[in-house]
């Protein structure tokens, strides 16, 4: 076969791992990514903590040595259009330059963007890039009241952010509780109470204007005003995925529509990161991840298997930690409100410990809460709030893609050392409480 050509869009997360495994799997092949950004990689995980200034934006500045690698990267490029038939991409230069490249094989990781249902006047941002991240940052200097909207963890990471900066923070999520997609009120309720010490927290409740004419000087929250200079909008993403539904690429209401191999309905044309849609391994229901670390795996199976190699994802169980405010919070699969609204009957054990035995040296709380499907006692869902919670919530997500049931979690064989676990973890005892619910 002559070399193959494999044409990459977006270099992100996905783009990056797609280019990676596609080296891998076919070094002799023809790769190009094209990115419409003027700059190379960044970690946008990092930007609230570049708002803080806890580090550089600088350093969330990475070069990707596609050259070395004999990869084409052309920044400055944006994709715009996509002809399945002649296996082509219209392609534009920053400068006006237009191109059109043949491809055997694509991969679309075009990510997503933010959510901005109000007007973007002066002070109302964004928080997606370099370039937006630094605009909070420089307008915080002169600013005293911020407003987050949206109570997710990017919401709760940019209100910390913020608060370190030295500014009078309110945050308001329409939701009943914070970080609402990944925990239950219960377990918000820590995360709400030690934030609720420094900044203002609304739940429940809807932003329904920001006031001001040229720039922002003032929210109404449910009908009672609140002072602002800015407002951060953090309430969510929408999947880049114009591109592809515009070529007759089958489109979710979430995303590019990918079967295990990230393959789209057209044979050869792939998707994966944040544009994309797969399938719930708990629910068998179509599922959005647009995490991270979701989108280096699609983007590995996807890069590999547009290369002529063969490897799948097999979907994701959504598993986050953040920490705010000192304060780990991790979780993975599905809440007891998402649970339910599958059609789960659930039961749930939740176990309050703490990271090391309370005679050692630094020990902290730490709380577990698992949920099962009742029926089966088979584990959907994992939350932890403390220190050492992603340990916890990440064997409880290999758990969940495994199919394992509460006894087998309660029976799992955890390292212990007091200087880094209770020789009866949180996680075990959450498992067993579970378990007695059933049985009671
Ligand atoms: C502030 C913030 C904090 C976050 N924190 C975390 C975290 O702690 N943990 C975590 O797991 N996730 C976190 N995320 C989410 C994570 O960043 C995303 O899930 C991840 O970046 C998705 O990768 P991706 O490659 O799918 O998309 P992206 O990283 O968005 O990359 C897509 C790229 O495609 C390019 N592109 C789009 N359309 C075109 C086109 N037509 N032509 C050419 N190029 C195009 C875009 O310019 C972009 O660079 C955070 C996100 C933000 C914004």
């Amino acid at each position: 076969m002559s070399q193959r050509k494999i044409i990459i869009i977006g270099l992100g997360s996905a783009g990056f791992a797609a280019a990676l495994a596609a080296k891998k799997t076919d070094p002799k092949a023809a790769l190009t990514i094209i990115e419409k950004r003027g700059f190379d990689m960044f970690s946008p995980c990092g930007l609230p903590f570049a708002i803080e200034g806890r580090l550089s934006f600088d350093s969330l500045l990475h070069r990707f040595p596609a050259e070395d690698m004999g990869i084409t990267k052309l920044l400055n490029h944006e994709v715009t259009s996509i002809d399945t038939k002649s296996k082509t991409v219209s392609v534009v230069e920053k400068s006006g330059e237009a191109k059109i490249l043949p491809f055997d094989s694509l991969v679309i990781a075009t990510g997503a963007a933010p959510l901005m249902p109000f007007e973007k006047i002066n002070g109302v941002f964004t928080v997606h890039d370099i370039d937006t991240a630094k605009a909070v940052s420089e307008f915080a200097v002169n600013a005293r009241n911020a407003v987050v909207v949206g109570a997710g963890p990017i919401g709760l990471e940019l209100a910390w952010a913020l608060y370190k900066r030295g500014l009078s923070v309110l945050v308001v999520e329409l939701l009943p509780s914070v970080l609402p997609k990944a925990l239950d009120p219960d377990m918000a309720k820590q995360v709400e109470s030690m934030l609720g010490r420094h900044m203002k927290i609304i739940t429940g409740k809807p932003l329904d204007w920001i006031g001001g004419t040229d720039s922002v000087e003032s929210v109404r929250i449910a009908g009672t005003e609140y002072p602002a200079d800015m407002v951060i909008v953090a309430s969510g993403v929408r999947a880049g995925k114009e591109l592809a539904g515009n070529a007759g690429i089958e489109v979710g209401r979430w995303g590019i529509r990918t079967n295990v191999r990230m393959e789209t309905n057209v044979k050869d044309v792939f998707a994966a990161g944040d544009c994309t849609e797969t399938v719930s391994p708990i629910s068998h229901m179509p599922w959005v991840s647009q995490l991270s670390n979701t989108a280096f795996s699609q983007g590995t199976a996807a890069g590999t298997n547009a290369a002529g190699g063969y490897d799948t994802f097999d979907g994701s169980v959504s598993t986050f930690v953040t920490v705010v405010g000192g304060m780990e919070v991790a979780a993975t699969g599905f809440n007891t409100n998402f649970a339910e609204s599958y059609g789960f009957n659930t039961v749930s054990g939740k176990a309050k410990g703490r990271s090391k035995p309370d005679w050692f040296p630094g020990s902290e709380e730490l709380t577990v809460k698992l949920i099962a499907d009742a029926k089966t006692t088979r584990l959907i869902g994992a939350q932890a709030v403390g220190s050492g919670a992603a340990a916890r919530v990440n064997v409880a997500a290999l758990a969940i893609k495994n199919r394992l049931s509460l006894h087998e979690l309660a029976h799992a064989e955890l390292a212990y050392c007091p200087a880094v676990a209770e020789s009866h973890d949180a996680l075990t005892r959450a498992a067993e409480f579970a378990l007695r619910r059933i049985k009671d």
